[in-house]
């Protein structure tokens, strides 16, 4: 592989993108899952329903069940018996009659129609229909949402909550699903302590490593933590063997812009073909990528904000594709009115912070968080959205428009 940083000028985002689908391969080893277990699995199979959804023709409403025509032709109907959901009438409506019906309840043999209770006026089982019933009407048909054997789920399709209702309601119990890429993370720093420790002068908490493991968790990965890792050649090369060894993905934090990363660099060189790329973004200039022996790697920079939104716009959708995922993650960019002056200089696509906000006729305005800085987290939290300022734009002024990326569940709080 060439090292692209050797040669002048930034790498766009979209040639690391493409490099990195070209090196990825999507994991093929399958397992059978429960469909309680389903949720943000990858399935491996196209998933077909096993029965018609409804599977019988159903009452809509609670009223009665009749033949339309009889409405204009009698002055009332007989009611001769009851339908409610999972206790069918077993008998057939004839002219003149009508069946008491629940909502979900099957229609009764020789019924063309269901009319709602409120139009109706029962006296003991003498029942008026106080307005004229069409044909069907208020009558849910067997199959009219879902036919038996259409293909409801995608191989390759991630599986949502709801899908896991809609598995549920065509009786499928279980499904082939892809496994799970593991991905090994560990940050590198002496400055690093953790959260419950005290922080002596000139140190840091780690954050990085909490937030990837998060992000990581919430994508459906499986994390093999490995810690923090001294600045210390040995250490960090037995750190990456484990990593390569026993996961599918090895992702670190720091070391990698030029300078301090001297060692890191070497000892990837030595294990394994990793790139080490000066994007053009901003935040988020230095990432290595490549090969290990057994894994693929992903060397994020240690700023924390950097780190975020490298992993999110980058690695996230990498290990989505690893997954089997079939589709790219697709997130929602709008035109939004700046309240406000955006600084910015051409030559590399900003992923700015901001806070969007729609009026009620639906216009979009969107604010900067004040501090853009790297290693500044709150600029995620406080914010909603991406402001992606394109490569060659320049200062933009306020009232202009700008292109906003809403954050999507990985940034989001809500
Ligand atoms: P580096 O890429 O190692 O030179 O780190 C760049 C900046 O990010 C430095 O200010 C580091 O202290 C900071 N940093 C590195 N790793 C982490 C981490 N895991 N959590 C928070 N900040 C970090
Ligand atoms: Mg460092």
């Amino acid at each position: 592989m060439a090292h692209c940083c050797d040669t002048p000028g930034l790498m766009p985002i979209e040639l690391a993108m493409k490099k990195i689908w070209q090196t990825i391969l999507p994991l093929t080893e399958q397992e059978t899952v429960s469909l309680t277990q389903l949720v943000g699995r990858v399935l491996a199979q196209d998933i077909c329903a096993l029965i018609d959804v409804p599977g019988y023709d159903n009452s809509a409403m609670d009223g009665y069940a009749l033949r339309a025509e009889d409405v204009a032709q009698f002055g009332t109907l007989r009611q001769i018996g009851k339908s409610f959901a999972g206790t069918p009438f077993l008998g057939t409506v004839t002219p003149g009659q009508c069946v008491r019906i629940m909502t979900g309840a099957c229609i009764p043999t020789g019924a063309d129609a269901v009319v709602m209770q409120e139009n109706t006026e029962a006296k003991n089982d003498a029942i008026s229909v106080l307005f004229p019933v069409k044909v069907g009407e208020a009558i849910r048909r067997r199959g009219e949402d879902i036919r038996m054997g259409e293909k409801v789920l995608a191989k390759g399709h991630k599986i949502s909550p709801a899908d896991i209702g809609l598995l549920a309601s065509v009786g499928v119990s279980q499904a082939n699903v892809f496994r799970a890429p593991k991905v090994a993370i560990f940050s590198t720093g002496d400055e690093l302590r953790q959260p419950h420790e005290t922080l002596p002068e000139g140190c840091i908490y780690d954050s990085n490593r909490y937030a990837l493991q998060a992000l990581l968790t919430q994508a459906g990965m499986q994390v093999l933590d490995l810690g923090v890792i001294a600045d210390n050649p040995n250490k960090i090369r037995n750190a990456f063997l484990h990593g390569d060894e026993n996961a599918d993905v090895v992702i670190t934090s720091g070391g990698v812009s030029v300078g301090e990363a001297d060692f890191t660099r070497e000892i990837l060189e030595e294990l394994g073909q990793i790139d080490f790329w000066k994007l053009a973004i901003k935040p988020g200039k230095p990432l290595a990528f490549g090969r290990l022996p057994n894994s693929y790697f992903f060397g994020l920079p240690g700023n924390p904000v950097s780190s975020m939104v490298t992993f999110h716009q980058i690695a996230l959708p990498a290990l989505f594709w690893l997954s089997g995922k079939a589709s790219p993650i697709q997130r929602l960019r709008l035109k939004a009115k700046a309240l406000a002056p955006f600084k910015k200089r051409p030559g590399r696509t900003d992923f700015q912070r901001g806070t969007y906000t729609q009026d009620p006729q639906g216009n979009l305005t969107v604010k900067p968080l004040t501090n853009q800085g790297s290693g500044v987290l709150s600029s995620i939290t406080k914010g909603n959205c991406y402001v992606v300022l394109e490569n060659e734009l320049n200062q933009v002024k306020e009232g202009e428009y700008v292109t906003i990326e809403v954050f999507d569940e990985y940034f989001r709080a809500n």
